[in-house]
């Protein structure tokens, strides 16, 4: 089963991958494939929604 459309993020390149969190379509270059997300999500992840406290 193919993910059709344009990746939502650049919307210029072919979707080939579904973020497993917000659900958006992405392009190759904009999928993180060791998360499973989007590179926004990817960001946000990594930006702040970690544990630790500082
Ligand atoms: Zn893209
Ligand atoms: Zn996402």
């Amino acid at each position: 089963m193919s993910v059709e459309g344009l990746c939502q993020i650049c919307e210029s390149a072919p979707a080939e991958h579904q973020c497993r969190r917000c659900g958006a379509l992405v392009c190759d270059t904009h999928y993180d494939a060791e998360a499973g997300l989007c590179t926004d999500c990817a960001a946000a992840v990594d930006g702040g929604e970690s544990d630790s406290i500082r």
